[in-house]
C-alpha cells in the first residue's frame, strides 16, 4: 500500500488514506471506457464528441459538481485545524495560488508566448505541461518559458488516452516519459484526461504529480481526493487541482464568464486551501475565453494574503514541511 501523509498532524494516515487515494471511487477504466478509447474515440468527430459530453453533463447540477465539502467540514471542526494550516504557506499566507496549463496540440503550444505576456504583465507565473511525443516542440518557446521564470512539466506520453489501459502499457512508456522529464528539466507530471494511479506514477522521476483533483464530476475517472491541499503520496507530492478546468467551463457548461471559477475560489480561500488552476492555451486562443481568463486572473490578483508560486516551489515546500525524514516538532521555524 502506498504511503500517504496528509498535511494535518491530527489526521492519521489510515483515516486519510481512503479519501486521498480515492478508495471510495477507485479511478480506473470501465470496460465501456476501454472500448471507447481503443476503437470509438478516433472515429467520432470532435464536435459530435462535444455534443455527447454536453448531453451527459447537462443533468449534473452546477454547484454540486465542484464542491464536495465532506473532508473539509470534518477537518474544520477539529480544534487543531487553524493552528495546522497557519504554517502551510510561506509568510503566513492564508492561501496559495498556483497556475498550471496542459498543452494539447501544436496550435496551443505556439500560443504559449501570448499567455506568458498576459500572466507576466499581472506579476504571475505558471507551469506548462507539454506532451513530449505528439506535436512539434519549438525549442525557442521552451527556452522562453524557462528564461522568463515559468516552469515546464510533462503531460503524458502521446495523449492517446491509453496510458492507463494496463500496467504493462504504462511501464513500457515510463522510460520515454522519464527521458522527456530529464530533457526538459521538468520535476512535475500531469496525466492526460487526468487518468491516474498514484502507485504506478511512483515510477516517474518527479518531485510532484498533479493528476488528481479535489472534486470534479466532469472527468472520465470521476471522484476526487476531497483535499484542497497537497499531500505526500509515496516519494512525491501530489498537487490536486481545485478549480474547474477551462474545458468544463467553456464547453461542457457553456459559461462565458468567470463566476463559477470565482465561486469555487472563494470557498477554497475561505478554507485556507490551495487555489490550483488548470487551463489550456488551446482553449484560450478563443478571444472570449481569453478575456474570461484575464478577468479571473485580475480577480485572483486582488485577493489578500495569498502566496503565489510555481507548482515545483509549492511541492518543495510540502516536502520540506511534511516528509517523514524531517523533524516536524517545530514546523513554524521552517
Ligand atoms: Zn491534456
Amino acid at each position: 500500500m502506498l504511503k500517504v501523509i496528509p498535511p494535518f498532524e491530527f489526521v492519521s494516515e489510515n483515516q486519510a488514506v481512503e479519501f486521498l487515494l480515492e478508495n471510495y471511487f477507485s479511478p480506473h477504466f470501465s470496460l465501456k471506457q476501454k472500448v471507447y478509447y481503443k476503437f470509438l474515440r478516433k472515429l467520432i468527430p470532435i464536435n459530435v464528441r462535444q455534443q455527447i459530453q454536453e448531453k451527459t453533463y447537462s443533468s449534473i447540477k452546477y454547484k454540486e459538481s465542484f464542491i464536495d465539502s465532506e473532508l473539509v467540514d470534518v477537518l474544520k471542526t477539529h480544534p487543531e485545524f487553524e493552528k495546522s494550516v497557519k504554517h502551510f504557506y510561506p509568510d503566513g499566507a492564508r492561501s496559495a495560488l498556483v497556475l498550471t496549463h496542459d498543452v494539447e496540440e501544436e496550435e496551443g503550444f505556439n500560443y504559449i508566448p501570448k499567455i506568458l505576456d498576459l500572466e507576466e504583465g499581472l506579476g504571475l507565473r505558471s507551469s506548462w505541461n507539454i506532451v513530449p511525443y505528439k506535436y512539434k516542440i519549438d525549442e525557442g518557446i521552451i527556452r522562453e518559458i524557462q528564461s522568463r521564470g515559468f516552469e515546464i512539466g510533462i503531460h503524458g506520453y502521446n495523449h492517446d488516452g491509453k496510458l492507463y489501459f494496463s500496467e504493462k502499457i504504462f511501464n513500457e512508456r515510463v522510460p520515454y516519459i522519464n527521458s522527456a522529464i530529464k530533457k526538459y528539466g521538468a520535476v512535475g507530471f500531469r496525466s492526460p484526461m487526468v487518468h491516474r494511479n498514484l502507485t504506478w506514477l511512483q515510477r516517474l522521476d518527479v518531485e510532484y504529480d498533479a493528476s488528481c483533483f479535489d472534486y470534479d464530476a466532469f472527468q472520465p475517472f470521476s471522484g476526487g481526493t476531497k483535499s484542497i491541499w497537497p499531500f505526500i503520496a509515496g516519494k512525491f507530492v501530489e498537487l490536486p487541482y481545485t478549480i474547474p478546468q477551462d474545458h468544463t467551463l467553456f464547453y461542457s457548461l457553456k459559461q462565458i464568464n468567470p463566476n463559477l471559477w470565482i465561486e469555487k475560489t472563494k470557498w477554497v480561500y475561505d478554507n485556507f486551501g490551495t487555489i490550483l488552476v488548470l487551463t489550456h492555451p488551446d482553449y484560450l486562443i478563443n478571444k472570449e475565453h481569453l478575456s474570461v481568463y484575464t478577468e479571473y486572473l485580475q480577480y485572483l490578483r486582488g485577493l489578500d494574503n495569498v502566496w503565489h508560486g510555481l507548482p515545483r516551489e509549492l511541492a518543495a515546500r510540502w516536502k520540506m514541511l511534511f516528509s517523514p525524514k524531517n523533524d516536524l516538532s517545530n514546523p513554524k521555524s521552517l
